[in-house]
């Protein structure tokens, strides 16, 4: 009965809507480019082959289905 995620990185998490990595020392959720750099950084070290440019396109794939930043303007309207 524990399916919660959060809801900018998609890890799993006990209750509410955000992981502690995902949020400032108040609780509220880091700004974009904090959240994108970090998130870059997981996913290049899983892909250290891959270039950067691939790097940050799945990342940004992959924050565009979160509900946290898929209405985010650096994500929408960046074709
Ligand atoms: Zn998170």
């Amino acid at each position: 009965m524990n399916d919660v995620s959060c809801e900018s990185c998609g890890m799993p998490i006990e209750s509410g809507h955000y992981c502690d990595y995902c949020v400032d020392a108040d609780g509220n959720l880091q700004d974009f480019d904090t959240r994108f750099a970090t998130m870059v950084a997981w996913q290049a070290r899983r892909s250290p082959d891959a270039p950067r440019e691939q790097v940050e396109a799945e990342t940004r794939a992959y924050l565009a289905t979160m509900p946290a930043w898929r209405n985010h303007p650096r994500l929408v309207g960046n074709a």
